[in-house]
């Protein structure tokens, strides 16, 4: 039974903001079903407004409130857990309007958090080297995400988990890591649709953030066969009997309605 719908942006609905075939069509389906659903983003860079007005471009009907991203996840959290400190935030291009209302400082101002967005040129080998001279000295580290990789019409470039791995070992101690696949946007998402996890259906490209990380956190899960994925990936993943693997995994978003009617059949 899917009572909820959590979906992944890039790579599912549109690349590089064009739309995927068939997408658009596939989305207007599921708003007729009448099944309530948000959508879960690891960006880092863009506001919810400006991921909104991209989507209306590319032919989608969706608000802005309907888009959780990691920027407005980590910008909720620090407000929760650190509040009014101050706050270095690496991070590849512009810091999202999301983060409105986190004091924000530059490395050498005596940072009391230490926030790792997307990656990109910005994580240099000086930079890298300071946020873990500030982790030696305890403070707390929190990243917008802990996705491997993203994908670009050039083929997949790495992202912050790559680099969070590093320094979680040379510090001896764990980044918090607030979007996918952490159980606390999943979470917030579910909570802001008022339904069962259970019930909730995420669909994504990324098998470990989107699909296999929601399907942790009690969702079930979608993968989709555009975007980042790579079918030696779920070949690997369907070789090991004993590890968890994607609940369905389906062409692309064109089909989520037809598999949304068979579960709810
Ligand atoms: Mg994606």
């Amino acid at each position: 039974m899917v009572e909820g719908l959590l979906l992944d942006i890039d790579g599912v609905m549109v690349t590089s903001w064009e739309a995927l075939p068939g997408a658009v069509d596939a989305l207007r389906r599921l708003a007729g079903l009448g099944i309530p659903r948000m959508f879960l983003t690891n960006t880092t860079s863009l506001s919810r407004g400006e991921i909104a007005d991209r989507l209306t471009a590319a032919g989608f009907d969706v608000a802005a409130s309907e888009i959780l991203t990691a920027a407005k996840l980590t910008a909720e959290y620090l407000m929760a857990h650190y509040p009014g400190r101050r706050t270095w935030v690496l991070n590849q291009g512009e810091i999202s309007s999301d983060m409105e209302g986190v004091h924000l400082v530059g490395p050498d101002e005596d940072p009391e958090v230490v926030v790792l967005g997307g990656a990109g040129e910005v994580f240099t080998q000086a930079a890298l080297s300071r946020v873990l001279e500030l982790m030696l000295r305890g403070v707390p580290v929190i990243s917008m995400h802990r996705s491997m990789t993203w994908s670009t019409d050039a083929g997949l470039r790495i992202d912050t988990g790559v680099y969070l791995e590093g320094l979680e070992k040379a510090a001896g101690r764990k980044i918090r890591a607030v979007g996918k696949p952490s159980p606390l946007g999943f979470r917030t998402a579910v909570e802001m649709m008022g339904v069962d996890p259970t019930a909730v259906l995420m669909v994504g490209d990324d098998m470990h953030s989107d699909v296999l990380g929601a399907q942790a956190s009690a969702l079930q899960g979608a993968l989709v066969r555009t975007g980042k994925f790579r079918p030696e990936m779920l070949h690997r993943l369907q070789r090991d009997e004993f590890g968890p693997v994607p609940d369905h995994v389906i062409d692309s978003v064109a089909d989520l309605p037809a598999l949304v009617e068979k579960l709810n059949a």
